[in-house]
């Protein structure tokens, strides 16, 4: 059960920092600057990929439960 988890979890997390880019590019050099909260959507998003359980590490645990 925990390869689903982290599967949701990786994907999930890695989901988010690719909208919340999206959204930081489509903004352009505002999307950079805190003229606008994109900039902290796109820093939130991230840490879903450093977090409890960084992405490098959901893949072990994946690894581990398919290859076990
Ligand atoms: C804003 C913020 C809030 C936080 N809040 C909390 C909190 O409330 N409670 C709490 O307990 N912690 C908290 N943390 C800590 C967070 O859980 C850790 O930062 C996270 O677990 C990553 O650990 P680390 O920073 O020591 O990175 P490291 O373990 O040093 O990893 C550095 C890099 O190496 C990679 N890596 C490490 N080991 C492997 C491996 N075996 N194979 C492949 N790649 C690997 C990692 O994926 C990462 O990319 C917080 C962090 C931040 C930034």
């Amino acid at each position: 059960m925990s390869k689903y988890g982290a599967m949701c979890k990786m994907y999930a997390s890695e989901m988010c920092v690719r909208v919340a880019n999206e959204a930081v590019q489509i903004h352009g050099g505002y999307g950079y600057t805190k003229v606008y909260p994109v900039e902290k959507f796109y820093r939130d998003a991230k840490l879903c990929t450093i977090g409890e359980g960084t992405t490098e590490i959901q893949k072990v645990v994946i690894a581990k439960n398919i290859l076990k």
